[in-house]
C-alpha cells in the first residue's frame, strides 16, 4: 500500500491510497483541476482514481466532491455527510463497517468534530494499516484505540494553544477550535498516542492540518517526538504541508518507506502545486 499526502490543511485536504492497481483518495478538499495538478507528482491520473471518500462536508474536506461524482469517480461517505454535502448519488458508508476495493480495505472511525457525521479513516492491505486522523476534537479513548497499531498514521496537530489563544482568530473560532469538537492540538495528539501504548505505535507519523496562523511545524515535532521519547519508540515524523505534496510512503506491516523513484521525480521539478482558497472560518 502506497500513500501520498497531496495536500494538508485549512485550505485543502487530499491524500492518494494506492493498492496494486486501485487509487482513491481521502478527501476532496481541491478542485479536481488542482487535484489533477497534484497527482502528477505521484505519477498518477485522476481518471486512474477509482472512489474518494470524504471525512466530512467541511469544505477543506469535500469541496470537489460533487464534481468528482459528475465525473465518475464512486464517493463515499456516511449519510450524515453526503446529506450535508446534498450527494444524493454518494455510497453510504457507516463507521466500522468496511469497504474493500480489490486488495484495500477501508473502513469509517467516528470521531469527535464539529461536522454532521465526520469519521477519520483506517485502512488496511494484508498486514499492512494505515490511518487517516484530522478534524478531531479531544483525544477520545475510543479514536485512539480504534487508530492503534497502524504502520503508518497521517495524525492531527492542528495548533499549538498558547498560539491560538494569543492568535488572530476571533474568540468565537477560537473557543471552537479548541472545544471537545474542534481540533487536535499538538499535545492533545500526543496524547492520543499515549493511549495507544508502546507497543502499538506507528513506525511513521506524518503531522497534518497544521494551521498557518496558530501552530508552528517545530512546536507539533517537538511534542510529538517528546511523547514518542516518553513511551521508548523511534519513528519517523514527517510534516505534511499546504502547498506541497509529500512523499510516496510505501507502507508494509511494521515498516513505512520513502518511495525514492518518486520522490526524486519531484526534486528534478514537476509543476509546482498551487492551491485553492477556502473560507478560513469552515474547516
Ligand atoms: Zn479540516
Ligand atoms: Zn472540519
Amino acid at each position: 500500500m502506497r500513500v501520498t499526502v497531496l495536500s494538508s490543511g485549512s485550505s485543502g485536504n487530499s491524500t492518494l491510497v494506492e493498492s496494486g492497481p486501485t487509487r482513491v483518495l481521502i478527501d476532496a478538499g481541491l478542485t479536481p483541476r488542482e487535484l489533477s495538478r497534484r497527482l502528477v507528482h505521484a505519477q498518477t491520473r485522476l481518471e486512474d482514481v477509482q472512489a474518494v471518500f470524504i471525512t466530512h462536508e467541511h469544505s477543506d474536506h469535500g469541496v470537489g466532491a460533487k464534481a468528482l461524482a459528475s465525473a465518475g469517480i464512486a464517493v463515499y461517505a456516511t449519510a450524515g455527510t453526503a446529506n450535508a454535502l446534498g450527494l444524493g448519488q454518494a455510497k453510504v458508508v457507516t463507521a466500522g463497517v468496511a469497504v474493500t476495493l480489490g486488495e484495500l480495505s477501508v473502513t469509517p472511525v467516528a470521531l469527535p468534530h464539529d461536522a454532521a457525521e465526520p469519521v477519520g479513516y483506517l485502512l488496511g492491505e494484508g498486514e499492512a494499516r494505515a490511518g487517516v486522523l484530522t478534524d478531531c476534537g479531544h483525544a477520545a479513548a475510543d479514536v485512539a484505540a480504534a487508530f492503534a497499531g497502524c504502520d503508518l498514521l497521517v495524525l492531527e496537530t492542528n495548533h499549538d494553544p498558547v498560539m491560538l489563544a494569543r492568535g488572530p482568530y476571533p474568540a468565537g473560532l477560537r473557543q471552537r477550535i479548541a472545544g471537545d469538537n474542534g481540533h487536535l492540538s499538538n499535545q492533545q495528539a500526543a496524547a492520543l498516542l499515549m493511549q495507544m501504548g508502546a507497543g502499538r505505535l506507528p513506525a511513521t507519523l506524518v503531522l497534518a492540518h497544521l494551521s498557518l496562523k496558530n501552530n508552528r511545524p517545530e512546536l507539533a515535532r517537538a511534542e510529538i517526538e517528546g511523547a514518542l521519547a516518553r513511551l521508548g519508540h523511534s519513528a519517523r515524523v514527517l510534516i505534511a504541508a499546504q502547498k506541497v505534496v509529500g512523499p510516496t510512503l510505501v507502507v508494509s506491516r511494521g515498516q513505512v518507506e520513502i518511495d525514492v523513484a518518486r520522490t526524486a521525480q519531484l526534486a528534478l521539478g514537476l509543476p509546482e502545486p498551487s492551491y485553492g482558497r477556502a473560507p478560513e472560518t469552515r474547516r
